[in-house]
């Protein structure tokens, strides 16, 4: 019961990439940053299990972003032309590269982190994804000219690169979809319909994770328009709910997100965000277990896998650490309390 496991992403080492960016330079080239990148992922697995978490992740530790990590193997996509475009809706501007052909796999994407990761730990192995909704909002398009056939291209690569992760013995395989809480409408049109595409035919799980972003500070700004119920989940958790997706990761601690929202996805397995990435304060073993807590109102015990509330790539590396020992401990602290 209660079993833990993370959004996805964790800070990387200095000696690997420039600290506390959301884009961070690599420090390291060729040779010298695969094996470096190898060492950051055996780190961030141990880290994770001594910390007690139960599903673990290879942190995101091989990708620069969590979007452009999987665009960097894909043909047709020009990296050179690069232009700047606001997304998630204008909330910030990035500079994206450009699709100019047909969309095709030029190889495996993370064959070699996520075999790194599988021989070195026993425990459950989740292996996130960008979504297809969330990479056409962060890349320009040049060549399809419809935002729904370019999702659906990239949802067929995506399931290319989730079914070899099946084979390579991932046991969850999470698509994160900021977007979903931006373009409400869309989600039920097609966001979901691309979601299942990218999933389709895998048997191991598959999860989704749709959060109000990294604690940067555009996201911190766009989250105080907001108002004083957050209710962007209440669009999309019936279309999720009625879909093939197992799991549903969303953002709980200190947002204002009404708890009550996550009964609208019963017969999934809810992973509850119980620890905040937006602020450097960590929250305390009892903090965590009172979210479980209030979650458990709508969640029955064994649908409930407490998580952080999106990842924490861009964190302090100690705190981030610090994060992860209160999530397991919290988690423990809970079951102790309902004498499980
Ligand atoms: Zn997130």
């Amino acid at each position: 019961m209660f079993e833990t496991t993370i959004a996805g992403s964790l800070p990387k080492p200095a000696w690997l990439a420039e600290p506390n960016m959301l884009w961070p330079p690599w420090k390291l080239a060729g040779d010298e940053l695969a094996a470096a990148k190898r060492d950051a992922t055996l780190l961030a697995i141990k880290q994770q299990e001594d910390a007690g978490i139960d599903i673990v992740s290879d942190g995101e530790q091989s990708r620069q972003h969590f979007v452009h990590g999987f665009l960097e193997n894909v043909e047709g996509i020009d990296f050179g032309r690069r232009v700047e475009m606001g997304i998630r809706d204008n909330r910030y501007k990035a500079m994206v590269p450009t699709v100019t052909g047909a969309l095709r796999l030029r190889d495996r994407v993370h064959a070699t982190e996520v075999r790194v990761a599988r021989a070195h730990t026993t425990r459950r192995l989740k292996f996130t994804l960008p979504g297809p909704m969330t990479i056409v909002d962060t890349i320009a398009d040049a060549h399809y000219g419809d935002r729904v056939a370019m999702a659906m291209a990239f949802a067929a690569l995506l399931n290319e690169e989730a079914r070899a992760l099946e084979a390579d013995g991932v046991d969850v395989i999470q698509f994160d979809e900021p977007a979903f809480n931006v373009y409400m409408d869309a989600v039920r049109e097609w966001g979901v319909a691309a979601l299942e595409r990218a999933a389709e035919g895998l048997s191991c799980t598959t999860a989704v994770h749709i959060c109000y972003g990294y604690g940067i500070q555009a996201n911190i700004d766009w989250k105080g328009t907001l108002g004083s119920e957050w209710r962007q989940y209440e669009a999309t958790f019936p279309a999720l709910a009625a879909s093939r997706i197992d799991q549903v990761s969303l953002e709980c601690r200190n947002a204002r997100v009404p708890p009550r929202l996550m009964q609208l996805l019963a017969g999934k397995d809810v992973l509850v965000g119980v620890i905040d990435v937006a602020s450097d304060r960590v929250e305390t073993a009892e903090d965590v277990a009172d979210t479980i807590e209030d979650a458990l109102e709508f969640v029955p015990a064994d649908r409930l896998f407490p998580c952080t509330n999106c990842g924490m790539a861009p964190m302090r590396r100690e705190v981030a650490e610090a994060k992860l020992a209160a999530l397991g401990a919290g988690a423990a602290l809970a079951r102790r309390r309902l004498g499980a």
